[in-house]
């Protein structure tokens, strides 16, 4: 997951309740109203990251060779070297602006994603890094982050970005199925694949992510189970397996909205979730977010930061913000963001100021992503009010459908809720 799906224009929320005033909330500190200590985090004994000033940075990187036939992300195919290379100064130059309007400090994670941002070159790569180094700063240890499409790196280049400081890989596999990566429109190849993890590996990467997809058209219960089985083969340290989602303005969404698409349906989708689950646990993965598995030590802190509704900024086109008590999200469309930098303005789009209620609903509907579900105290610490009194009400009929559990002074999903997940998050909107 590059960045939370989280976006501005939220609905608006009923305020029924007794509310801390806004004042009080919408500081201009924002890291400090993040009260998450160690002891709470979800992060897993090992690896605990949240402090009072962490917060997570995202860079986004809009280019592809061509469009995957799913994909409605903000990704532009067919740019030329010296486009790629304007945007990276665009970046540079949003980068200096970021910093000298909020001062954020030294990043707790990177996360450079896309799009496909190993088609840059690794020395417009490795420049990016020294820019971020230079503008924010990196707190020992961060955890950096680059999504990689098996068909677009080697030796050389990974060898360039583990020397850059990156310590973690996503490669976006999403099958191992040569039919099924041909009908998605991807670039890549199963021998891809392999050839990507080994250079990946000799290049000294020891964190790995491999992202999949299930629900493909035309995919059996047999082929994900060979898939799974393929890449825990592998041993990656971390696999994350979402569900396709189609959108309209897709090839694959027109398709389907014609009727021409043959999809798998609702009952195999979660068969193939239960696969995923059962076949992951048994081999050593613990289940710690609705789609994401790791072994112990290896959770992806920049995605928990998202999950805790910690303060982020996303840099690039589209990228999106989180930041004292505001959200917002920069312009899609490159000549625009372009033009904003160029003329020494951010490149934002809008900008909202949430409410208090708001920020709860997002604390708890984004937190109960997270199978250790939302630790009570640490939001009551954080919002001054105990959420079962919130939202009494919600909590109730969700207890009461079982699709919710109070356990040990945490909210979370049950068994049988972790599949409806969505009608559970819809309540607290
Ligand atoms: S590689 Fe990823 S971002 Fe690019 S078109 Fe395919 S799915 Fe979209």
């Amino acid at each position: 997951m590059a960045q939370p799906q989280v976006r501005a224009g939220f609905p608006a929320y009923s305020a029924s309740l007794p509310q801390r005033p806004a004042s009080d909330i919408l500081s201009s500190a924002p890291p400090s109203l993040f009260g998450f200590t160690k002891a709470t985090s979800p992060l897993g004994p090992n690896r605990s990251l949240q402090t009072k000033a962490s917060y997570a940075l995202y860079l986004h990187i809009p280019f592809c060779l061509r469009k995957c036939h799913y994909c409605d992300f903000v990704s532009y195919p067919g740019r030329s070297p010296q486009e790629m290379a304007g945007y990276c100064r665009d970046l540079e130059d949003e980068m200096a602006l970021v910093v000298e309007e909020w001062r954020p400090g030294p990043a707790a994670t990177i996360y450079v994603g896309g799009g496909t941002p190993t088609l840059l070159p690794a020395p417009q790569l490795e420049r990016l890094f020294k820019a971020v180094e230079h503008f924010f700063g990196v707190e020992p240890g961060a955890e950096i982050t680059v999504e990689a499409n098996p068909g677009t790196v080697d030796g050389r280049k990974l060898k360039i970005l583990k020397a850059a400081g990156v310590n973690r890989l996503s490669l976006g596999v999403q099958s191992l199925d040569d039919g099924l990566l041909a009908a998605m429109g991807r670039i890549h190849r199963r021998r891809d694949v392999y050839g990507a993890f080994q250079e990946a590996r000799r290049a000294g990467f020891d964190n790995i992510n491999v992202d999949l997809i299930y629900g493909l058209p035309g995919q059996t219960l047999k082929a994900w189970k060979a898939t799974l089985k393929e890449i825990v083969s592998l041993e990656p340290e971390h696999v994350s397996c979402y569900c396709l989602q189609l959108e309209e303005d897709t090839p694959w969404g027109r398709q389907a909205e014609a009727g021409v698409l043959s999809l798998p349906g609702e009952e195999l989708e979660l068969a193939m979730y239960r696969e995923a689950r059962e076949f992951l646990a048994v081999a050593g993965y613990e289940h710690y977010e609705i789609s994401n598995f790791a072994r112990p030590g290896y959770r992806c802190h920049h995605n928990i930061a998202y999950w805790l509704n910690m303060p982020y900024l996303g840099l690039g086109a589209a990228a999106a913000s989180h930041w004292g008590g505001r959200r917002w999200q920069n312009c899609r469309d490159l000549a625009a963001y372009h033009h904003a930098l160029a003329g020494g303005r951010l490149p934002r789009e809008e900008m909202e100021i949430l409410t208090p209620r708001q920020m709860m609903a997002e604390t708890m509907f984004m937190g109960l992503r997270l199978i250790e579900g939302v630790d009570l105290e640490d939001f009551w610490r954080r919002f001054g009010v105990d959420a079962r009194e919130v939202y009494g009400r919600e909590l109730e009929g969700l207890y009461r459908a079982g699709l919710l559990e109070e356990r040990e002074g945490r909210l979370k999903l049950t068994e049988k809720g972790l599949p409806l997940a969505n009608e559970v998050f819809i309540r607290f909107i």
